[in-house]
């Protein structure tokens, strides 16, 4: 009889233990806590057209339309983003101390950055570029040297360029806006950053162009908290990302958000 409740005791033991592990697990397991959850809390830039990037009041963009792709996979809902603004100096800090589920942000994946984040697969390529006043005398990367040069704190084009131009005059500026604020000041005679972001301000200022040359070849990705629970949450992104680079989902939104028309995105935007 002690040996039946005995064994009775143990089995009960093993149900609740591996009962609540299961839900310990779950309630631990971001892509469990964002489904009760009911929204998606995303990082995008609210200030690197083509996207993501304010207009007519409307938050929009390529990085945008990602989410909402994403939302429509975890919950049938599209609508169903909670959008946070993010910069290339605080976006790992606003991933890691958990303000954001993850980060949409024309994120290029870096060994540096991999140290502190996890990244998804690429979803968009990308390359270095300079953008200059028409009419300049600047021709190549070269000529900056003993030039000034406005970047973006924080990003690969600002510990970048110092390789290419060492003897650069750097300007550095938080954000987007505010450095190409600046280049309209003439603050400067170059900025850079990755040729996307730069033809989304030629976009709206012809009197500005880009050189033809591409200093790097970096690829955009979604960026993860480095923990187990964010794990099962990379997996479904992954699967996204990898259904949307099949059905052709990620041409459209490339030739809807920089369509083929404008020449800047020639050098690098064809690869993907
Ligand atoms: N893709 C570059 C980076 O991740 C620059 C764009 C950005 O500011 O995010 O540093």
């Amino acid at each position: 009889m002690i040996k039946k409740i005995i064994s009775c005791l143990i089995l009960l033991s093993v149900v609740f233990i591996t009962g609540c592990t299961k839900k310990e697990k779950e309630d631990r397991d971001l892509l469990s806590v964002i489904k009760k959850r009911g929204e998606l809390v995303v990082g995008v830039k609210f200030d690197s057209k083509p996207f993501g990037f304010i207009e007519n009041g409307k938050l929009q963009g390529y990085d945008i339309d990602i989410a909402h792709l994403l939302a429509k996979r975890i919950f049938g809902n599209e609508k169903l983003v909670r959008f946070v603004e993010v910069n290339a100096s605080n976006r790992i800090s606003k991933l890691n101390s958990g303000e954001v589920d993850m980060l949409i942000a024309t994120m290029t994946i870096s060994p540096k950055r991999m140290e502190v984040v996890d990244f998804s697969l690429p979803y968009f390529y990308t390359g270095q570029a300079i953008m200059i006043r028409k009419g300049t005398d600047i021709k190549t990367v070269g000529d900056l040297n003993g030039r000034r040069v406005i970047v973006v704190l924080g990003t690969t084009g600002e510990k970048n360029i110092r390789y290419f131009a060492p003897d650069v005059v750097l300007t550095g500026y938080r954000t987007y806006q505010e450095g190409f604020e600046a280049f309209l000041q003439r603050r400067a005679q170059a900025m850079t950053s990755d040729d996307t972001i730069l033809a989304g301000f030629v976009m709206d200022h012809p009197e500005f162009k880009i050189l033809p040359q591409r200093y790097s070849q970096d690829a955009y990705a979604i960026a993860f908290r480095k923990d187990p629970q964010s794990a099962s949450l990379k997996t479904e992104v992954n699967l996204a990302l990898d259904e949307l680079r099949r059905k052709g989902h990620l041409n459209l939104l490339k030739s809807r958000w920089m369509p083929a028309a404008s020449d800047n995105f020639k050098e690098s935007a064809g690869k993907k």
